[in-house]
């Protein structure tokens, strides 16, 4: 089936804060492109830039810094992240607060004396996460959705790439073939810059957090294309999952904030377990810290009966509770817990991937034509993202992706691109239609899911690893076989098949960059290797494409600004 043909002058990929922030200074610096926004959900309604609830790290206090912050990030990311994008994070985070308050409207919860208000987070040494009550992403995805919809921008919903198109020389990027979900026709978009922001999502495990629709799907496509890509091993477990099991509330957030106000985790001995991992910052130890805590607590029998722990914030004053975090006791209640009063079961739970599409400091891939921001990026974050960092991250890494392609588009001719590949990615995306008899796609999805879960996972080792990467093999080739019922339209068995498709490719990257890595670093915990070896490893595994398998590398962090001796000098002043 051939697909209609569109022309246009810049692809956003996605329709989440990075792919909305780029659309808005694309459009401000730029008003004559025609631009186009694909995405797979509806605009600012699908993705998890909606779902931020604990909210966004920027310096605003003068008591604090950028030196700070940066300080903050980089430990935090256990010196695995390109210092040199976390410094235009932190850098370029308070002017994005300023731009969604005094241009799109948004606004942030204030102190007493006016200021915005800024509250604690985990792994930060000052209270710097600037929100609206618990909801802060429904605040901050409404306001972009209704300036990105006075702008001129086409909006295609309920529209999923499935694969980039490349010129005949496979070396530069020239747009996406696009399928509409709710017809089930393809489109092929023809860009002159394309820019993925589908937002990563690590819902390849049986415990996950993000939005439902999203399956590393830009990375995935990214990868095919022949882009490097970074640190794929490093995958985020928040540890606050809430445990409700049978149910699609299973492996939701509890907010950090939680923590951050003096939630307590004990263990099924009633025991403060975060004493034995980190007693100094207790429950307010960064992510990786407390998630492997919650995990092992679980694994060594003294967990809750559905495999968590307990967090409590009975101790702390019931109303001020129900009044900061109005979402997460609405949440739990729907559950049966009462979070306020009682303890309410958690476990940690798959949330974000720090690895994913290498870029440089102007959101370039190293495929000309194609470039990335938000999630579906890497080296911002490191080896661990702090709270508060994933939604600056998007906001300012999309808008300055909007900044460089209206800079860059201009010098840039519509090239020819290769027909083949078009039909290549329909007749690959449209096989499982043809074969109504073929393998379940829901049944390769959960056994996926629990592979992942179970073998690399938050705790792995060398062994595991190794199994993981033989069945993966197995569940690619069965994939293959997959055959799904029913007509092109709206088809969610159809867009099963598709999600496991990605899946696998991104699965499979991050086995192998955690075989490869043998220490243990930030969210990366090897049973096998449990030492952090900055003699060997201050390195990325930075893969590609090559005939039989993922050409993997190891490539030096750039530490242009801090190094480890350094920081541990200023700790010991
Ligand atoms: C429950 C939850 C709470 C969080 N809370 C916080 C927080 O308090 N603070 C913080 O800093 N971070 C938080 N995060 C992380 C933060 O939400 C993400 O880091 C960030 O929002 C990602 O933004 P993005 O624009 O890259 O992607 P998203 O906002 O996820 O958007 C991705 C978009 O791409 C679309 N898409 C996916 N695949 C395709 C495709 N094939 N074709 C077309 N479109 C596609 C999706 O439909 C979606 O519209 C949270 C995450 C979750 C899951």
């Amino acid at each position: 089936m051939a697909g209609d043909v569109l022309a246009t002058d810049v692809l956003i990929v996605g329709g989440g804060g990075a792919a909305l922030c780029a659309a808005l200074h694309l459009t401000e610096r730029a008003p004559a492109l025609d631009v186009t926004i694909a995405v797979k959900g509806l605009l600012a309604k699908s993705g998890c830039t909606r779902m931020v609830q604990g909210g966004y790290n920027a310096v605003l206090n003068p008591a604090d810094s950028f030196e700070r912050h940066f300080a903050d990030t980089i430990a935090g990311g256990a010196f695995l992240n390109e210092q040199d994008l976390a410094w235009i994070l932190v850098t370029r985070a308070p002017a994005m607060i300023r731009e969604l308050e005094s241009r799109y409207g948004c606004f942030f919860d204030r102190a007493p004396d006016g200021s915005i208000h800024q509250k604690p987070f985990g792994g930060q040494s000052f209270d710097r996460t600037v929100h609206r009550g618990d909801l802060t992403g429904i605040e901050i995805m409404e306001r972009l959705r209704d300036a990105v919809l006075g702008r001129r921008v086409r909006v295609l919903e309920d529209h999923r790439a499935v694969g980039l198109l490349r010129d005949h020389g496979e070396a530069r990027v020239c747009g996406s073939v696009l399928l509409d979900m709710r017809r089930g026709r393809f489109l092929v978009a023809e860009a002159r810059a394309t820019l993925l922001a589908t937002g990563g999502g690590p819902t390849m495990y049986a415990v996950s957090s993000p939005s439902r629709e999203k399956s590393t799907d830009g990375i995935a496509m990214a990868y095919a294309a022949g882009a490097e890509v970074m640190d794929m091993e490093m995958v985020q477990f928040h540890p606050t999952g809430l445990v409700v099991e049978g149910s699609e509330l299973h492996g939701m957030v509890l907010e950090e904030g939680l923590r951050g106000v003096g939630g307590r985790l004990y263990n099924a001995l009633g025991e403060r377990f975060m004493e034995r991992y980190d007693p100094a910052r207790m429950e307010r130890a960064t992510r990786d810290v407390v998630s492997r805590a919650c995990y092992l607590e679980a694994r060594e029998g003294r967990g809750s009966p559905l495999g968590g722990v307990w967090l409590d914030l009975s101790h702390l004053d019931q109303d001020e509770i129900a009044q900061a975090f109005p979402g997460m006791v609405e949440r739990t209640r729907a559950a049966g817990y009462d979070l306020a009063r009682g303890r309410v079961e958690i476990s940690p739970t798959a949330h974000y991937l720090m690895g994913g599409v290498r870029i440089d400091a102007r959101c370039r891939t190293t495929l000309d034509g194609l470039y990335a921001a938000g999630e579906d990026a890497s080296g911002v974050q490191g080896a661990n993202r702090l709270g508060g960092n994933g939604v600056a991250e998007s906001l300012v890494f999309g808008a300055l992706a909007g900044d460089v392609i209206a800079e860059e588009v201009g010098a840039r001719p519509r090239i020819p691109r290769d027909e083949r590949e078009a039909e290549r990615h329909i007749a690959q995306a449209s096989a499982p239609l043809r074969r109504e008899r073929g393998a379940d796609a829901y049944d390769l999805l959960d056994r996926l899911r629990r592979l992942m879960w179970d073998k690399v996972g938050v705790v792995r080792d060398g062994r595991l690893l190794d199994e993981a990467i033989a069945e993966l093999a197995e569940l690619t080739t069965r994939a293959g076989t997959i055959g799904v019922h029913g007509s092109r339209e709206a088809n969610v068995e159809w867009a099963a098949a598709l999600n496991l498709h990605s899946l696998l490719v991104a699965s499979t990257l991050i086995a192998r960059a955690a075989a490869s890595r043998t220490e243990s670093r930030g969210a990366h915990y090897r049973a096998d290797f449990p030492a952090q070896d900055d003699r060997e490893w201050l390195a990325h595994v930075v893969m590609r494409s090559g005939g039989d398998g993922p050409r993997l590398a190891v490539r030096p962090v750039c530490l242009t600004r801090m190094n480890p001796a350094d920081a541990l000098a200023e700790a010991d002043r």
